[in-house]
């Protein structure tokens, strides 16, 4: 059987029946209806937050997130190459620049120490990604923001449930953004969240996903539209109902993968961070050094039929969209392009059984 690098979670279909039920009584299916309420409240609390927007998918989440930091036109975003590229497209689609900056080949998230090297008068913001759940150095972060005056925007698509020194990932910066895709430790199908503190923007956000309307005879900001809808609202209502034992099945996963692929040369694994709760959302190795290259074991796997990944190959640094961005060039960011064409993320979902597990190790071993 097909292996992929993940595969979703889903609750019970009878469990998923009976929160959808309510809607053909109500026949109020989107529009901040009151599954839409209920999750979002639940979120607020679960990820200890203060406001929490929900939005029909994490690129839309991340997009409005950048919006509303109402940045100059042709601005400066400092930002990180070893992500989906979705980060790179939300700064660039709001009219602004994104400025590669190189990653550290820790935990592979940007390297806090290289930001103030890349800032220049047209700087605005600094948007960071927890890659594969490691979450960045938040603390640098703010000190590098506060003293020059930037504006933060975390994309936090990987840390849902992620803690760091008992914080949630969703009070970092002036935002966050969690994905709420198929394929992300939590989802709603498809979804997102944008968390934040300042009581003073919810107004603004809600009416940036809804046109800009704000009422019914006013629009106010030049918005699109990005709501999620009802039953997105119910699957996620379900899925945060059973988070805590997938996330508890994935650390049993990793803890597998580890006792089998520990201590071979060649092959470097994920560590756990230091103060942090994880969430153990990808299983990412890098092949450096070892008797096989990154290309022919993910061939060997995939003829086995175990798909494994790339991520994050290409860099969005490499892309054709952004290789005429003065800023764009994989060869300014040596770190992330020795990381990316080393990497491979292999499969991990709470439901990968311990027999798969052993099957993916023998084949990389073999
Ligand atoms: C999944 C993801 C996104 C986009 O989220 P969608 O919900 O798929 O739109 C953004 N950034 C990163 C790092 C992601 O992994």
């Amino acid at each position: 059987m097909r292996i992929n690098v993940t595969r979703s979670s889903m609750p019970n279909f009878e469990e998923y029946i009976e929160e959808i039920r309510d809607l053909w009584d109500s026949r109020w299916l989107t529009n901040m209806g009151d599954k839409h309420q209920e999750l979002q409240h639940s979120l607020e609390r679960f990820l200890d937050v203060p406001h929490v927007v929900l939005y029909t998918n994490g690129h839309l989440a991340l997009e409005n997130a950048v919006a509303a930091m109402n940045l100059p036109e042709g601005g400066e975003v400092i930002t990180t190459p070893f992500t989906f590229v979705s980060t790179t497209h939300a700064i660039s689609r709001n009219g602004l620049v994104p400025v590669f900056c190189d990653i550290n080949d820790r935990d592979y998230t940007i390297d806090a120490d290289k930001i103030e090297s890349l800032i220049t008068e047209k700087t605005a913001a600094i948007v960071p990604v927890h890659v594969y759940g490691n979450v960045c150095d938040v603390e640098k972060i703010a000190e590098i923001a506060a003293r020059y005056h930037l504006k933060v925007v975390y994309d936090a698509a990987h840390a849902f449930a992620v803690r760091y020194k008992g914080i949630s990932t969703a009070n970092f910066g002036d935002m966050s953004m969690f994905s709420f895709h198929a394929t992300k430790v939590f989802h709603t199908i498809e979804g997102g969240a944008v968390c934040f503190k300042d009581d003073a923007v919810v107004q603004e956000m809600n009416d940036r996903k809804n046109f800009g309307i704000r009422n019914a005879e006013e629009c106010v900001y030049i918005g699109g539209n990005a709501k999620m809808n009802e039953f997105q609202a119910a699957m996620g209502i379900c899925n945060l109902r059973h988070l805590e034992t997938e996330i508890g099945k994935r650390k049993d996963v990793w803890t597998h993968y580890h006792a089998r692929l520990d201590g071979v040369p060649g092959i470097i694994m994920p560590k756990p961070q230091k103060d942090t709760t994880p969430n153990y959302a990808y299983f990412p190795v890098i092949f450096d050094g070892f008797k096989k290259s990154r290309d022919e074991i993910a061939a060997q796997l995939a003829e086995e039929g175990i798909f494994a990944r790339k991520y994050f190959y290409p860099l969005t640094n490499d892309y054709a969209c952004y290789r005429e961005f003065p800023t764009a060039g994989k060869e300014k960011t040596p770190v992330a392009a020795h990381i990316a064409d080393r990497v491979l993320t292999l499969p991990m979902y709470a439901d990968l059984s311990a027999d798969d597990i052993d099957r993916i190790c023998d084949l990389v071993l073999r």
